[in-house]
């Protein structure tokens, strides 16, 4: 899928291990960590900056954003529970490292940024890697995309202040909805379930730290 001509031999070891130390901190989808254990994350930095890669932490990506922390993929992605062919919005392209983790699980992936150059960054990169599988748009995914509605997951990798009410109703029935929802210091995963046309169930996770969500259903401009 992607290009394995820069994925080296000391890469899928240190992959390898990153997979392991994700297994010891409770990850346990076998779909997530094979995926995990297939993207090479260290494509998605700078090279400057690739011996952090694989080091299970958050990096700065520019434009003042991050590429989340493997721990938070893996969580997100388990919680998510994606089945392929299902469509899936992300919220928050970044990087496009989850975006590829999301097509390793054979999703049908629409994804969206807010960050114009990240957003102009990224689509270039996911296709020199060979990710070409994403529609990706560049705008305000805290109203989701109602022209493609609707989804059967939806995944906000960046920090809402309440649930976003556009995405909820995005969902098909049945569909989730993976979010973390807080102040600006911390937040707690969130996971809906749309149940029936009005029935929403809601489980709430573990605490994360995220980027905020911009936008008309986060925290605004
Ligand atoms: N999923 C990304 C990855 O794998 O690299 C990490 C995302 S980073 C933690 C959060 C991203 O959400 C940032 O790129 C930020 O610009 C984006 N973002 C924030 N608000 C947004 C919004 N309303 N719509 C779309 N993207 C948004």
């Amino acid at each position: 899928m992607h290009d394995s001509a820069a994925d080296t031999y000391r890469h899928r070891g240190q992959r390898r291990a990153l997979v392991e130390e994700l297994r010891r901190k409770g990850i346990h989808d076998e779909r997530v960590l094979t995926a995990i254990g297939s993207v090479p994350r260290h494509l998605f930095f700078e090279r400057a900056f690739e011996s952090h890669a694989y080091q299970d932490k958050a990096f700065p990506i520019g434009e003042g954003q991050t590429i989340s922390q493997p721990y938070t993929v893996a969580y997100q992605s388990q919680l998510l529970d994606v089945a392929p062919r299902q469509r899936v919005l992300e919220v928050g392209t970044g990087s496009g490292y989850q975006c590829a983790v999301l097509l390793e699980l054979q999703a049908t992936v629409f994804s969206i940024e807010y960050n114009a150059v990240l957003y102009e960054r990224t689509r270039h990169r996911l296709a020199q890697l060979g990710f070409a599988g994403a529609q990706l748009f560049c705008g305000d995914g805290s109203v989701g995309l109602p022209e493609h509605a609707p989804f059967d997951r939806i995944l906000v990798t960046a920090a809402a202040p309440t649930l976003p009410r556009p995405l909820l109703r995005q969902l098909s029935v049945g569909g989730r909805l993976v979010v973390p929802v807080g102040d600006e210091h911390v937040q707690r995963m969130v996971r809906v379930t749309r149940e029936s046309a009005e029935g929403y169930a809601q489980e709430v996770f573990e605490e994360f730290r995220f980027v905020p969500l911009r936008g008309a259903a986060g925290w605004g401009e």
